[in-house]
């Protein structure tokens, strides 16, 4: 199979990350792609909010259900509504908003998907910067999954990473100097409750998207 360079899928939920990755794939690449996965989230509106943003994109969307993946194992506080979520980042264990394998199966499928449409790129908004402890997200990983890919498929795929070593506040500033930051802080789904734009203010995901969005806010008005 060959594949383009100039083409790039995006691991795309409709958050701020991958929003954010969307764009920032747009400036970098000719042809961009989205592709979002239904896991078993408990707010399914997300899929409807990302395909909804890919359209203002311009960029082509496809959804694929693997919801098997929650049924894998127990204990998700994102797929299990009987479970109350962590508020705050135990110190042994990822917290119980950890999907195990989550990013292992999404950018599998996701090379399987760009190999079949000639797609060199695949671009993920992961970040182990101030991040939730969540061991799929961290560089090692990602490394390691870009060769055993590469390896599996006998291909050349390339997984870009923009936000990994960058904070909340700077994911921030990358939406403002792309020019989508009124677009990113209304339109993209971030909160584990369900609720679009600045969300519920109190989960650990609007918690840590509104602390940046303060320090990016006051470091540009200074
Ligand atoms: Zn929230």
């Amino acid at each position: 199979m060959i594949l383009d360079k100039k083409k790039a899928l995006v691991v795309f939920s409709g958050g701020q990350d991958s929003t954010t990755c969307l764009f920032w794939a747009k400036k970098h690449f000719d042809q961009v792609y989205a592709l979002c996965f239904r896991y078993g989230q408990k707010h399914v509106k997300e899929v409807d909010i990302a395909r909804g943003i890919a359209e203002k994109a311009g960029v082509p969307f496809e959804e694929k259900d693997v919801s098997f993946i929650s049924q894998l194992s127990s204990g998700c506080s994102l797929t299990d509504t009987s479970i109350t979520m962590d508020k705050e980042k135990p110190a042994t264990a990822p917290p119980n908003t950890f999907v195990p394998g989550r990013n292992l199966f999404f950018l599998s499928i996701a090379a399987v998907y760009a190999r079949e449409h000639g797609i060199m790129n695949l671009v993920t908004g992961v970040s182990q910067t101030d991040f939730s402890g969540y061991p799929d997200c961290r560089d090692s990983f990602i490394r390691s999954l870009n060769v055993s890919l590469n390896l599996a498929m006998d291909e050349q795929f390339v997984i870009h990473t923009p936000l990994m070593w960058i904070d909340k506040a700077e994911t921030w500033k990358l939406a403002d100097d792309l020019g989508v930051f009124d677009l990113v802080r209304n339109e993209t789904l971030t909160c584990y409750n369900g609720i679009k734009g600045d969300g519920c203010g109190e989960c650990p995901a609007c918690k840590l998207r509104r602390h940046g969005l303060e320090v990016y806010l006051k470091s540009k008005n200074k």
